[in-house]
């Protein structure tokens, strides 16, 4: 059969080939990994703050935002930030952790967990992960705790991480803290509406942080939270975030200052969103169930793509969806494969947070584990969660993975 009389023109063909290459990938409208999610009542929130002229830092929407925090979570005290980076360095300040201090952090994390150590002038020592929520190791927890203190260095606080929504095991770690007399932090940025058994991610530790920046589960744009059940540690932190200005008519002061406070404008917003906080939970956890749906029905044809499913009696808020794929039992597949295939058609997934001990940044940090994390960053993929995913979007991204396996 002849198929060709003339001579190909391959520049017509290369032209043809650019031009399909670069329309589905800038033509196709992106489809975000997380992206903000305003509902009905942030602009009338916003208009209050600017028709009262309360632009300035502080005002009643940040106190109403604080107060709605305290009611949704069941934490006794919260302080509205400037961001949840922000929150965890007051943290660290408030439980006294000085230049040549360790703090112990779980390793498997975003490095905004690890980084306000530094600010201290401390040192973080990581810590792996369990493979049952990715979390914080609590045997691991424990060696890294007796091994410091043997080297006569006993860590002065503990940072534990709800990673992608899913809670740590807190009840193991909690007691690890207690048996070593160490304060718990914890890091519950990606955990707003998370719970063990009811009892909300960002009320177990000592001092627990929150995060509204742009692609979290709400935000305000950006922004954070301090909560605790120690109402002084909070006034305190609300102190140091405003400057720390001792009670005189002029400015004077006794303590290093901040400038951590959230805006009255911003905390507008965080009040609008925490109207559909719960809307948007059930919109995330419904993206899950609709993923497990999709990789059933692909696992049936002979793949082994994994998901993280809930222990039991916790409660994740799925502020993303994440799967693992191990090449050996997928045909030779990697979540590269998949990762790029879903980036060509304008589609975001990211491999899962790189484990803080194989950042550059940390070579020189001590570190406890198993190589558990390492190999969920080699093998782990984030994929497109936002609660606004339209029909169409869903179409694209099941039509990709489809293409895939
Ligand atoms: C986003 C995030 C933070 C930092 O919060 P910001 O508000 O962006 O400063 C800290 N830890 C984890 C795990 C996060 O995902």
């Amino acid at each position: 059969m002849i198929l060709c009389q003339k001579k190909p023109d391959w520049g017509v063909f290369i032209t043809f080939a650019l031009y399909v290459n670069i329309r589905t990938k800038y033509m196709k409208p992106k489809i975000w990994l997380s992206s903000p999610h305003m509902g009905m009542m942030e602009q009338v929130f916003v208009k209050e703050a600017f028709d009262t002229n309360w632009i300035a830092p502080l005002g009643p929407h940040v106190n109403g935002f604080e107060a709605d925090l305290q009611a949704f979570t069941g934490a006794s005290h919260a302080a509205a930030l400037s961001s949840g980076t922000a929150a965890l360095h007051l943290a660290l300040i408030l439980l006294g952790v000085k230049a040549g201090d360790e703090v112990i952090c779980q390793s498997f994390t975003f490095s905004a967990s690890a980084n306000p150590i530094v600010y201290q002038g401390a040192t973080p020592v990581f810590v792996d992960s369990e493979k049952d929520t990715w979390n914080m190791r609590p045997e691991y927890l424990d060696a890294a705790i007796a091994d410091r203190i043997a080297k006569g260095r006993k860590p002065k606080a503990i940072i534990a991480v709800h990673l992608y929504g899913m809670p740590a095991k807190m009840e193991a770690i909690a007691a690890v803290a207690a048996k070593y007399d160490i304060p718990l932090i914890e890091d519950a940025a990606e955990a707003l509406g998370s719970h063990i058994n009811g009892q909300m991610c960002g009320t177990f530790g000592k001092l627990n942080i929150l995060s509204f920046n742009g692609n979290k589960i709400i935000t305000t744009s950006g922004g954070g939270a301090l909560l605790s059940e120690d109402g002084e540690l909070i006034a305190k932190a609300r102190f140091l975030a405003t400057q720390a200005r001792d009670n005189a008519p002029h400015y004077q002061h006794s303590y290093i200052g901040y400038n951590y406070r959230m805006s009255n404008v911003v905390a507008a917003i965080g009040r609008g969103q925490m109207v559909v906080l719960n809307e948007r939970i059930a919109a995330r956890r419904a993206n899950y169930e609709r993923y497990v749906k999709l990789f059933g029905e692909i696992n049936a044809k002979g793949f082994h793509i994994e998901l993280l499913p809930e222990p039991e009696g916790f409660f994740s808020n799925r502020w993303l969806t994440t799967i693992t794929i191990d090449p050996a039992k997928n045909k030779g597949i990697t979540r590269e494969d998949v990762r790029l295939a879903l980036d060509v058609e304008n589609i975001e997934s990211r491999p899962l947070w790189k484990p803080m001990h194989l950042q550059p940044v940390f070579a020189d940090a001590p570190f406890y584990g198993d190589g558990t994390s390492e190999k969920l960053f080699d093998q782990g993929l984030c994929l497109p969660s936002g609660s606004n995913l339209g029909v169409e979007d869903w179409m694209r991204i099941e039509e990709v993975l489809g293409r895939v396996f």
